[in-house]
């Protein structure tokens, strides 16, 4: 079924990043499915999108950790041929050293940042190459590249968020489906408090945290021109594509079929 009407699913909409993507959205003529726990502060956005843009949203509460809940909301990414967007931006953090950490801090990381937004994209994927059109952005972290001692867990999900976006485009690449991962530094969201990642914003150098608004205006800029790896904060783009060559030309050097010099006997 083929539909006028383009509807884009935006996961982790009722706070932070993903509160904004769904405003930017809504201007830009999208109609809305928002998926979070909180009903509240869905309902509310929803009101003020849907007023202030003459667009349809519709609130899918749900908890993305929890199998029922999980599959509704892939079962109307299956289902619903109007979607041509998934944001996967839902995701958590929990900074605290992996040797001093319950399984829950690492699991509920791994079920959300991992689980979900891979489950959701396999919801949604299907029916873009069928309509050969659609778009799915995946939001990672510049701590996709890079682990610290309190982000063991978190830097490993994102980072498979990274590598799944790359395979992703490659197996896309001749279709009309887009996928884009975004890679955030600091930004100032909810995530930054006691309960949420246990780092409060206050402890972040002003200077190196960028607003939401700006984070979502810059990343939807990068999509805009193409772009399949977006560091918002990033000036130098050529720091990346030097990075990213340094690992073609790493992964060209491990095919010799053979152990390295350093590793064999004198
Ligand atoms: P945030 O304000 O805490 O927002 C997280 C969103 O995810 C909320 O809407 C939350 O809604 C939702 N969520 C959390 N657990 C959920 C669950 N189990 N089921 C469904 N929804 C759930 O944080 P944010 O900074 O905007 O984070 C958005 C994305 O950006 C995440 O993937 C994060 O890793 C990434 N990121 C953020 C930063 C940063 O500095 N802020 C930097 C790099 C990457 P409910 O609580 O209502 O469910």
């Amino acid at each position: 079924m083929s539909t006028s009407t383009k509807t884009a699913v935006v996961t982790g909409a009722s706070s932070g990043i993903g509160a904004v993507y769904a405003d930017r959205l809504a201007a830009r003529g999208f109609d809305l499915i928002l998926v979070a726990r909180r009903a509240d502060r869905l309902n509310a956005l929803a009101g003020k999108l849907s007023a202030a843009h003459g667009i349809k949203v519709q609130v899918l509460v749900a908890d993305l950790a929890n199998e029922g809940d999980l599959a509704r909301v892939e079962d109307v990414l299956k289902r619903d041929a109007s979607v041509r967007m998934l944001v996967n931006n839902a995701g958590l953090a929990r900074f605290r050293p992996f040797a001093q950490s319950s399984i829950d801090d690492a699991a509920s990381q791994i079920a959300l940042n991992i689980t979900a937004l891979t489950r959701l994209a396999l919801a949604a994927l299907p029916g873009f190459v069928a309509r050969n059109e659609g778009t799915l952005i995946n939001v990672a972290s510049i701590l996709a590249v890079h682990a610290l001692p309190v982000s063991t867990v978190y830097s490993a999900t994102k980072a498979y968020v990274l590598q799944f976006s790359r395979g992703l485009q490659q197996e896309l690449a001749n279709t009309g489906v887009t996928v884009q991962a975004v890679l955030p530094a600091a930004t100032e969201t909810e995530i930054w408090t006691e309960d949420v990642s246990g780092v409060p914003l206050s402890a972040l150098a002003k200077d190196t945290v960028m607003s939401a608004g700006d984070l979502v205006d810059a990343a939807l800029a990068g999509l805009a021109q193409g772009e399949a790896v977006t560091w918002p904060s990033v000036g130098d783009v050529g720091l990346w594509n030097t990075f990213d060559a340094a690992r073609m030309a790493l992964v060209g050097a491990t095919q010799t079929g053979t152990p390295a010099a350093r590793y064999k006997k004198a």
